[in-house]
């Protein structure tokens, strides 16, 4: 390619004796545009370069690593009481290249004690954070914190200190745990009493045939330690949620003999808790594509009259998770069915239920629902991995926990697929996918949002499909200079703005990003990637821009700008239109214009007089170094209306100057440059200037320089910033005067 450098210009200036001249101008031109193509299109999105541990690539690095917590849990529960009497032996492996002194663990039950740090900053009113008012004695009890050591083939417990504050809990080690694989067990023996509502999160309602327990957040778990900020610390305020290690799970729970419970993991003792009878229809259930009742409505009636003092202990195992959740009641009604995965390995979608909301237009179809919901995000992301997913009818809006989820018992129809739908998606982000939620919120419920819009159309040929969103009706919403970023933490945005932030505008997001700017194929191969690679690690944000820029083969840089990082506007508009020598038949120049921060591709309809609708696309190149953009389009007759984004797929906030009609929008008036044309001279200089036409500007070639094209600015005078000269023709155009930069003028005169 040639490189045309203006310095040569100034070579003339030399030979003319010109001493100043000044190529550079400051425009006059007035701009009301926001848009700064600097800004947008900066180097260095990234403030940190790849390291060992996370590569610049977005994968794991080499040296990547992650600590590990397994767990072996055990629960009483007291239905009279709603307390839970646990113990929690954790077997933490230390991967990092660092030595412990000490451990740091979540304690999030400590919410719900009266003086926590959350129940300080719930809102009078508006908020699902918190106890809701209820008074009660919350919050985590400690019993006793012990080292288990073995010492001479003898287990021995040691009391280990510890300190709690609010929603933490720091255990100081006896010695030092080693780095690189060493490992410490310890016990602990808790307790507490569950809220009734906790932050919507778990909880207790009373049904007609009793309590339904919904338990989650319960036992003392291991802080994430990685190589970020080493230990991640921040309380459980409510908004945010967890972060948490990945592990394996021994549970037994013990409740009420005429509970059902449903746990995260794979029931083990399926005969011990099951009456005979129950026990067929489970295995028929895990054999079956249609819904088989397990324990059904009057199994509960018939439980209601068993002894009240009787308990059960359900055991349950669940591999490779990073938290486990459960669910007892003994109103709850149980059915089942088979989930088939695309390697050929079977799951089961459980559903647990009181009789109120039984019924085929409610959760008599939630069973379906689970079912439909794990195949289909198995076949398009990555295969479920756990033996069971259950969904359970709570006094939750909807919450999700590995391999179950707690969905209002309220919820029916189209709800309670939305709702069961959406719980299960998160088993994918963050289950799999083990994000730091309480940071980055976007990184699971955005994402969430995302892979639902996909399912709700792909559900049983789209019962319940949604319309496609209009993205101008949103835009407002999601850009309103109000708002906080996408990148905010939960805890660092008002709580009427994490619909937005945290789903809507992330998911949004990401549809324009698969849709309009990579492309359906190039998208889900980097998402799929994304997934692959961090599937049960911790990725950051960072990690998941740079897979996706890295196997999508896109710098994204302004995208990830201007939607995650900031807050931007986007405002395109269609400016102006000029037939090419004032001929439709010659085609036609458009100028459209960038008004807001955002820079975003371009897609218009040219409608043409005869009806026909031309389709533009355009790159969002053209913005990375204009606020105005003109381009040809090759039409030979004229335009009727011209719409900027018809689809209303990009978030324009002002739709106003979108659509150019031709009575109403601009037409200028294109210069016939014909008069100009023709090879002009000076007697006293050996260099000749040739102007031609040349894609529908007036070229000027000057002997022994490159050639550049000036603009009309006035009558019969043209100009070119960057060369620094202009012209100024005569009335019947047989010569011009060249001036150049401080206004020296040399006439020339055109040849015969
Ligand atoms: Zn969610």
């Amino acid at each position: 390619m040639k490189n045309i450098r203006f310095g040569a210009i100034f070579q003339i200036a030399i030979f003319l004796g010109v001493s100043s001249l000044n190529a550079q101008e400051v425009s006059t031109e007035k701009t009301t545009s926001n848009y700064n193509y600097h800004d947008a299109f900066a180097p260095f999105f990234y403030t940190k370069n790849g390291t060992a541990t996370r590569s610049a690539s977005g994968q794991p690095g080499a040296e990547y690593w992650q600590n590990r917590a397994d767990y072996k849990l055990t629960a009483t529960l007291s239905e009279q009481t709603n307390e839970i009497v646990g113990t929690d032996i954790i077997t933490y492996t230390n991967n990092s290249t660092d030595a412990m002194s000490f451990l740091w663990l979540n304690l999030d039950q400590n919410l719900f004690k009266g003086d926590s740090r959350g129940e300080a900053i719930v809102p009078v009113t508006g908020s699902r954070n918190g106890r809701q008012g209820q008074i009660f004695d919350g919050g985590h009890k400690i019993k006793s914190v012990k080292i288990i050591k073995i010492d001479n083939k003898k287990i021995a417990e040691v009391e280990a200190k510890y300190l709690i504050s609010d929603t933490r809990m720091q255990i100081f080690l006896p010695e030092e745990l080693k780095s690189k694989g060493g490992k410490v067990e310890f016990k602990i023996e808790f307790s507490y009493i569950s809220p009734n509502e906790g932050s919507d999160r778990t909880g207790v309602l009373e049904t007609k045939n009793g309590k339904i327990f919904t338990i989650a957040q319960w036992y003392p778990r291991m802080c994430v330690y990685d190589d970020i900020r080493g230990w991640n610390t921040n309380p459980y305020l409510g908004a945010s949620e967890f972060y948490l290690e990945y592990g394996d799970f021994d549970i037994a729970i013990t409740a009420p003999a005429n509970h059902i419970v449903a746990c995260s993991g794979e029931l083990v003792n399926p005969k011990e808790v099951y009456s005979a009878e129950e026990y067929k229809r489970f295995l028929e259930a895990k054999d079956s594509d249609k819904t088989v009742v397990i324990h059904s409505k009057d199994d509960v009636l018939a439980a209601k009259k068993m002894n009240a003092l009787a308990t059960k202990t359900w055991r349950f195992k669940l591999n490779n998770a990073r938290d486990v959740s459960w669910a007892s009641s003994a109103a709850f009604i149980l059915d089942g069915a088979r989930i088939n995965l695309p390697s050929g390995k079977k799951s089961l979608a459980l559903s647990v239920y009181p009789e109120e909301s039984a019924g085929n237009d409610a959760w008599g179809r939630s069973t379906e629902f689970v079912k439909n919901s794990i195949e289909n995000y198995s076949k398009r992301w990555m295969e479920y991995t756990y033996p069971v997913a259950t969904n359970v009818a709570g006094n939750e809006g909807g919450m999700e926990y590995p391999g179950i989820v707690f969905c209002s018992w309220k919820s029916k129809g189209k709800k309670l697929w939305g709702v069961t739908d959406h719980e299960f998606g998160h088993n994918w982000f963050p289950m799999i996918v083990g994000s730091n939620e309480r940071l980055f919120a976007w990184m699971d419920e955005g994402f969430n949002s995302f892979i639902n819009t996909l399912s709700d159309a792909d559900f049983n040929n789209g019962e319940f499909k949604e319309e496609k969103e209009d993205m101008h009706e949103n835009a407002s919403s999601y850009t309103d200079l109000d708002l906080e970023t996408v990148m905010s933490s939960p805890d660092n945005m008002k709580e009427a703005n994490i619909g937005v932030l945290c789903y809507g505008k992330p998911s949004a997001g990401l549809i324009i990003l698969r849709e309009q700017i990579l492309g359906k194929e190039r998208f889900d191969l980097a998402f799929r990637t994304y997934i692959e690679r961090w599937a049960f690690k911790h990725p950051t944000p960072d990690d998941f821009f740079r897979t996706m820029e890295n196997v999508g083969g896109e710098d994204l840089s302004w995208f990830w700008r201007g939607w995650f990082q900031y807050n931007w506007q986007f405002d395109q508009g269609v400016n102006s239109i000029k037939y090419i020598k004032n001929n439709p038949k010659n085609g036609v120049l458009i100028t459209i214009k960038n008004y807001e921060k955002m820079p975003m591709p371009v897609v218009l309809d040219i409608k043409l007089k005869s009806g026909k609708v031309d389709r533009v696309n355009l790159p969002v190149e053209v913005w990375q170094k204009n606020i105005e953009w003109t381009f040809k389009h090759n039409s030979t007759e004229e335009v009727e209306k011209i719409t900027i984004d018809p689809d209303h797929v990009f978030p324009d906030i002002n739709e106003e100057n979108n659509v150019w009609t031709d009575n109403k929008g601009m037409l200028e008036k294109d210069i016939i440059l014909d008069p100009y044309l023709g090879t002009f001279s000076n007697s006293r200089m050996p260099i000749k200037i040739v102007m031609s036409e040349k894609n529908t500007a007036l070229n000027v070639e000057i002997t022994d320089y490159p050639e550049f094209s000036v603009k009309s600015i006035g009558k019969d005078e043209f100009e070119s910033k960057r060369a620094g000269l202009k012209f100024k023709f005569n009335e019947d155009k047989t010569g011009f005067d060249m001036i150049i930069g401080d206004g020296r003028t040399i006439p020339f005169t055109k040849e015969k």
